[in-house]
């Protein structure tokens, strides 16, 4: 959206709620930016890339409705469009201190702002699917994440890397989630659902293709997921197969060789693709590990931060006046996403109105 580095501020004038600083410009911290301006806080929006909109920028149809990111995006773009905000994108925060009644962000460029509060809204970053070596990414062509189709998608066409359209697609569950060997034990809870709006959509753009999803469990944990589920198997035809992948290989056509492991009839399998995606997980960004280990923030055994209580206090990291939104603390869909952020904009104007009585 903007230029790095880049500084947007209209109409200054005295504001009554107090100054917050929200780290992060993803769904979350855009979000808990423009409800915080909207109560009246001075706010400073800082985003370590040089544009707005994190990771959902990047994506093409959402699930569960398969609208348009752009739209989610200028809604976004709307909110934080507001006289009470500034957002400093090319600035990475790196420390969060507590000083008196005042926290103190510094930033990579060895900058130091203060605030009476501050959001955490770092979210996650994508696994790195070149660990996985025995699924090749990186080293086969047409080996590619879920994160490269939603990039095929918006920028055209899916096509095979000599420009031809595949025929036969497989995709690839739990790609560093749930998996002892990469130390990512939990489940990254987008993932299932993703790779079933992407079987659909190139059931759609590629009629004819035969898609095959290779999951562990299928985890439709979110309204309307399982509704797509049933749509993606009885409109499109897409095949669920419940098969733990050990390997993919290249055959003597080039064509890439599934071998799996059948876990309902315990029969190993083995299947021939045009083309793989791999259902990539979500970490812990380091960005966002460096701003815990230098600030004494608790992370949980996902190196995601640790709230101060997960039923109550889900936006609390346990120093005062510093508060979490979004991803940082888990992997959240959109919908989700808003929400934690909007009870985050709640924790903090009730912290400055405490404050300001104390
Ligand atoms: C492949 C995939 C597809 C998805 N598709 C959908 C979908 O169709 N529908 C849906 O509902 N959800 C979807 N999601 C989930 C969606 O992406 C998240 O809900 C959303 O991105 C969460 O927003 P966030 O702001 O918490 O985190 P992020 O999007 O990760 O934003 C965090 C921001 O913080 C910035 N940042 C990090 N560290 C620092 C720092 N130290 N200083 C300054 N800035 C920093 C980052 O650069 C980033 O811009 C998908 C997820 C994946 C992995
Ligand atoms: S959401 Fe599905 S693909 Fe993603 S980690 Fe969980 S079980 Fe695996």
């Amino acid at each position: 959206m903007m230029a790095n580095p880049c500084l947007f501020r209209k109409n200054l004038s005295i504001f009554e709620m107090g100054d917050v600083i929200v780290i992060g410009g993803g769904v979350a911290g855009m979000e808990a930016a423009g409800q915080l301006a909207l109560h009246g806080c001075n706010v400073k929006l800082l985003e370590k890339d040089n544009k707005t909109g994190g990771n959902m920028a990047n994506w093409y149809h959402l699930f569960p409705d398969r609208r348009d990111s752009r739209e989610v995006l200028s809604y976004l773009n709307g909110l934080t469009e507001n006289n009470n905000i500034q957002i400093l994108t090319g600035t990475e925060a790196t420390t969060v201190i507590p000083e008196g009644k005042k926290i103190t962000v510094k930033t990579r460029d060895n900058n130091r702002m203060e605030a009476d509060a501050v959001v955490i809204a770092t979210g996650f970053e994508l696994f790195n699917s070149r660990r996985k070596e025995e699924y090749g990414y990186g080293i086969y062509d047409n080996v590619i994440t879920s994160a490269d189709l939603e990039q095929m998608f918006r920028t055209g066409g899916v096509r095979l890397v000599d420009g031809t359209l595949p025929a036969k697609i497989g995709f690839i569950h739990c790609v560093g989630s749930r998996d002892e060997k990469v130390g990512n034990n939990y489940c990254s809870k987008l993932c299932c659902i993703t790779a079933v709006k992407q079987a659909m959509e190139v059931s759609e753009k590629i009629p004819g293709i035969k898609a095959f999803s290779f999951y562990i469990d299928m985890r439709m944990g979110g309204a309307y997921y399982e509704e797509l589920y049933k749509e993606a198997q009885e409109k499109y035809g897409v095949t669920f197969i419940r098969g733990k992948v050990s390997e993919i290989s290249v055959d003597f056509k080039g064509k890439l060789l599934i071998k799996a492991e059948d876990t309902l009839s315990g029969r190993p399998l083995k299947m021939l693709f045009d083309m793989v995606v791999l259902m990539v997980g979500v970490e812990m960004p380091d960005a966002a590990v460096e701003i815990a280990k230098n600030s004494n923030l608790k992370c949980s055994e996902n190196r995601f931060f640790q709230p101060a209580d997960n039923h109550f206090g889900s936006n609390l990291s346990g120093i005062n006046g510093v508060f979490y939104a979004g991803c940082c603390v888990a992997p959240m869909n959109i919908t989700e996403s808003i929400s934690h952020a909007r009870a985050a904009v709640n924790e903090v104007i009730n912290y400055l109105k405490n404050n300001k009585q104390a």
